[in-house]
């Protein structure tokens, strides 16, 4: 997710570097931290190796306004609307029908990040398990034992609409 940003969010990090990364950004965020040695970065082809020996080879901290840029991103980050689901699970052992509620939310939060419906339909397919959001009977049960009090009968209406 670091290296595949949401679109609105990596336009403020493109805005503020064109040239620069977004893994580029997660990489020197994390080696700028007090006390850090050593990063570790997943690299799968010689271009992610090239891109980060680039700004690791003679490495600088970001700078102040360079954190004030990650802010921004943060912040835009958290302006995206989601299903504010913690996976906490209490919502799913009492599901009459056996929904796999957290899950369901899981790739409805990674379509409304991506806006990527297909992509999204695919994991929808196979990723939950269980039945399909359709299959909601509206006990209201998940309602009761959510901690968070998301409106579940509701958005696995969303769900069902935008997925199925
Ligand atoms: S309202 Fe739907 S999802 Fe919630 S417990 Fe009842 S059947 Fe399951
Ligand atoms: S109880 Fe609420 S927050 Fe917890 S997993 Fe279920 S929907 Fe998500």
């Amino acid at each position: 997710m670091l290296a595949n940003l949401p679109k609105p969010v990596e336009e403020v990090f493109k805005e503020a570097d064109p040239a620069a990364s977004p893994a580029s950004w997660a990489v020197r965020y994390v080696a700028s931290l007090p006390n850090v040695m050593i990063v570790l970065s997943g690299m799968s082809s010689e271009a992610q190796m090239l891109d980060n020996l680039s700004y690791m080879k003679d490495f600088k901290p970001l700078t102040e306004a360079e954190r004030e840029v990650i802010s921004k991103a943060q912040a835009k980050l958290k302006s995206i609307d989601q299903i504010g689901c913690t996976a906490c699970h209490y919502c799913s052992p009492g599901c009459p029908v056996g929904m796999h509620i957290p899950e369901i939310f899981y790739v409805m939060n990674f379509y409304k990040l991506y806006g990527d419906v297909e992509r999204a339909k695919l994991d929808y397919s196979f990723r939950p398990g269980g039945p399909k959001a359709s299959a909601c009977v509206k006990c209201g049960q998940c309602e009761g034992a959510c901690p968070q009090h998301l409106p579940i009968i509701s958005l696995l209406e969303d769900v069902a609409k935008t997925l199925e």
